[in-house]
């Protein structure tokens, strides 16, 4: 009689056929890991470990509940220090990416939280001693709607939304799309936008009056206002800087089903409260930094990221969201469009649509 080994209430056996295995797979998430790993091994020369992989990822299918800690494998037959180290690796990616994809958490908040031992959002809520901050608190509330994403309708519902309160402010205000939409996209994490006032200088007061009015609606489920820190003598500087200086805020937006054209709130039968939670960006730059802002909001982060070096390594410029500076001539050059700051680094110009590296 081989072995059964006691495993929480249940018996595992290191053979499947002493084991029921539905396609109800509670641990797809690490078997699916574990195959790619065996399809990568089955091209390379260590096909060593395959067989102990496809066995470990064999039994975790037949398991009746998610292994969220490396300590819930103990005692399982074919999870040897090798595959283990593959689980925690896997739960520890996992983890990673749940928990940054809540507004307000970061890297380090992440790791502090796997850490910790909390590997699902609903034991991040339930425990008394993590200190959430004010964002995360309503990253985690709204965390529904906004882990869903934004389709363009929503997108377009939300840049009505403000340009109607922007333009009792200021008629002579304008706003552009930016971001991921500008791009393109179908879907996005957020909307950006970035308003301006014809004269520099007015800016500001615009952005504060307008979150005001979004209060005033009801509207604003969340806003994080960071103020100018902008310096127009600052030269760009060497290290990429994820954050610029002008003023902005991250906003969490009440949207009204009514008010999106294809009024289905992308058709979500469940969501019978006539609302959704939004992400939204405002920026609201100098008009005379709008260019550089334009063109650094629009992206991809990695589009930015090779402009910046290849201003750098190929011209001898130094690229931010607020300027260009040729360190050859110490001047900094000024922009009105973005084909312009593409022809002061002798760049092809390239569309926003052509812009998602
Ligand atoms: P998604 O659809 O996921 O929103 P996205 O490309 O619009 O995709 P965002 O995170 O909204 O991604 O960022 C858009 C652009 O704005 C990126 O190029 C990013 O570098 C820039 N950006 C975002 N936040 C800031 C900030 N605080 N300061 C400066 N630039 C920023
Ligand atoms: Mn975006
Ligand atoms: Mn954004």
């Amino acid at each position: 009689e081989c072995q059964l080994i006691r495993w929480g209430p249940i018996r595992v056996s290191q053979y499947a056929c002493q084991r029921r295995t539905t396609l109800d797979n509670r641990n797809k998430i690490f078997t699916d890991a574990f195959e790619v790993l065996v399809e990568h091994l089955e091209f390379s020369d260590s096909k060593g470990p395959c067989l102990a992989f496809k066995r470990a990822a064999s039994v975790l299918k037949s398991l009746p509940s998610t292994l969220r800690h490396l300590g819930d494998a103990d005692g399982l037959p074919c999870l040897g220090e090798h595959c283990r180290d593959v689980l925690e690796a896997i739960q520890c990616v996992i983890s990673h990416q749940l928990f940054t994809s809540v507004f307000g958490v970061g890297p380090k908040t992440a790791e502090k939280w796997y850490h910790r031992g909390l590997r699902t959002l609903q034991e991040v809520v339930s425990q008394p001693n993590v200190h959430l901050n004010k964002m995360q608190r309503a990253g985690l509330l709204y965390y529904r709607d906004i882990s869903r994403g934004i389709s363009r309708a929503e997108a377009d519902a939300v840049g009505r939304i403000i340009a109607e309160t922007m333009h009792c402010i200021s008629p002579s205000a304008t706003m552009t799309l930016t971001g991921g939409f500008r791009r393109g996209k179908a879907f996005g994490h957020d909307v950006d936008y970035i308003l301006s006032t014809p004269e520099s200088g007015a800016e500001e007061a615009l952005l504060l009056r307008v979150i005001d009015r979004l209060r005033y609606q009801g509207i604003l489920l969340y806003c994080d206002y960071q103020e100018s820190t902008f310096d127009k003598e600052r030269i760009p500087c060497r290290r990429f800087e994820a954050m610029d200086h002008f003023p902005k805020c991250f906003l969490i937006l009440k949207l009204d089903a009514m008010t999106v054209e294809d009024g289905g709130l992308q058709n979500n039968p469940e969501d019978q409260r006539g609302w959704r939670a939004v992400r939204v960006d405002l920026v609201a730059p100098p008009a005379d930094r709008y260019a550089y802002t334009l063109l650094g909001w629009t992206g991809s982060t990695q589009f930015e990221r090779d402009l910046r070096r290849f201003a750098r390594l190929e011209r001898g410029m130094l690229l931010d969201n607020h300027a260009l500076y040729d360190r050859n001539k110490s001047i900094l050059l000024p922009a009105k469009t973005e084909e312009d700051i593409f022809a002061h680094l002798g760049l092809e110009y390239i569309e926003p649509w052509q812009r998602n590296a």
